[in-house]
């Protein structure tokens, strides 16, 4: 809730500040049962708790990961369904992956939660929980200015879009956890009305679009949503959206083994992205269960990205949590357990990635 929720949920007869007074409470001091809020008058609480639900999500599983990675299995409390939140440390900041719906309706070939369709989508409640939870867990300090935010957990944003902009405005606001909404970045597998909606909005995350391919054909087949929204409705999509000052577009970009990482491919990007405000991110494929793609070799991943960083910011994003099935695209719930079986299928290269 808003503190404008609150306020028709508290209804006649309350000082001005009552409302504030609960919302900080709630988000900026990150407590999570209203009966505890001993600040605030008796029949206030005993009516909050009869006619709201607080309270976090609580956790499933936890898995830890040797790169410092913390993956999160959590159940929600309105019917017990689960979402993954993922925590990344890093030396200088933090960083955590949330998610936006239970699975996911896009049908995209190289994703592990593509697979569980979509089961329903986050109440922004929910997507602020997530942060909140992992924030108190591992005692983050959200306006520190070293906490950022990507919607790239499970599920797409921009299908849940009013959702996620009432939790980026609880999440950016100064009486709440106050994160910047420059540390937090939307992904999204370019569902173009929505990005114009988006783009209308006052308070919004970064964008960041999963290009994945480098022409309407291979992009058709990995992503099939392109038959809706074309590539190239896409880019002018893109070239059309409102970029503050200080904003760039990020495409990512999931390399697959000899499918989608050729040279040829790459001058393409250049040839799509050449005129954007825009920086570019690699992922290496993380493999998993069903996933019909290879990871490319490292010496394919350092020619794209030679290629492409000619003309654009171009980066490999380094895989989190891969040994937990915690990394981009992997989001399934699958458990350690499940996952034990597959190791061989994971290597990671250090080489290329290195810590
Ligand atoms: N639905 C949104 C955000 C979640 S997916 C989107 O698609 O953008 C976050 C990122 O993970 C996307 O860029 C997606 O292309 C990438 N991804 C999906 N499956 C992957 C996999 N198996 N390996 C690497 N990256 C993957
Ligand atoms: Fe959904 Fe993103 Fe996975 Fe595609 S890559 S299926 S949009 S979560």
């Amino acid at each position: 809730m808003e503190e404008s929720d609150l306020r028709s949920v508290l209804g006649e007869g309350h000082p001005a500040f009552r409302a504030r007074q609960i919302f900080s409470a709630i988000y900026g001091q990150n407590r999570s049962d209203v009966a505890q809020i001993t600040s605030l008058p008796l029949a206030v609480r005993n009516h909050l708790a009869e006619t709201c639900e607080s309270g976090y999500p609580s956790v499933q599983s936890k898995y830890q990961s040797i790169d410092g990675t913390c993956r999160y299995l959590l159940s929600l409390p309105k019917d017990g369904r689960t979402v993954e939140t993922v925590l990344m440390p890093e030396e200088s900041r933090d960083t955590i992956c949330i998610s936006t719906q239970v699975g996911c309706p896009v049908d995209c070939k190289f994703c592990l939660t593509a697979l569980m369709g979509l089961e329903r989508n986050l109440t922004a409640g929910e997507i602020v929980a997530q942060v909140l939870y992992v924030a108190r867990e591992h005692k983050l300090d959200a306006s520190s200015g070293q906490l950022n935010l990507v919607m790239m957990g499970m599920g797409e944003p921009l299908l849940n879009l009013e959702n996620v902009l009432k939790a980026t405005r609880i999440l950016t606001s100064k009486e709440g956890p106050g994160i910047s909404p420059r540390r937090i970045t939307l992904s999204t597998s370019g569902i173009i009305p929505k990005m114009e909606e988006l783009g209308r909005a006052a308070v919004r995350p970064r964008l960041a679009i999963s290009l994945n391919a480098s022409n309407e054909e291979q992009r058709r087949e990995l992503m099939p949503i392109t038959r809706k929204y074309h590539l190239k409705d896409l880019m002018e999509a893109c070239r059309a959206y409102p970029l503050r000052p200080w904003e760039r577009l990020t495409f990512e970009y999931v390399l697959l083994g000899g499918v989608n990482d050729s040279d040829a491919d790459a001058r393409r990007v250049v040839g799509l992205l050449g005129n954007l405000k825009a920086k570019v991110n690699l992922i290496a494929l993380n493999p998993g269960p069903g996933i019909p793609f290879e990871t490319p070799a490292p010496e394919r991943v350092e020619s794209f990205q030679n290629i492409v960083r000619r003309v654009i910011p171009c980066f490999v994003r380094k895989p989190r949590g891969r040994d937990i099935y915690a990394a981009c695209g992997q989001l399934k719930r699958v458990s350690n357990k499940e996952a034990a079986g597959l190791n061989d299928l994971i290597s990671i290269d250090e080489s290329l990635y290195p810590r």
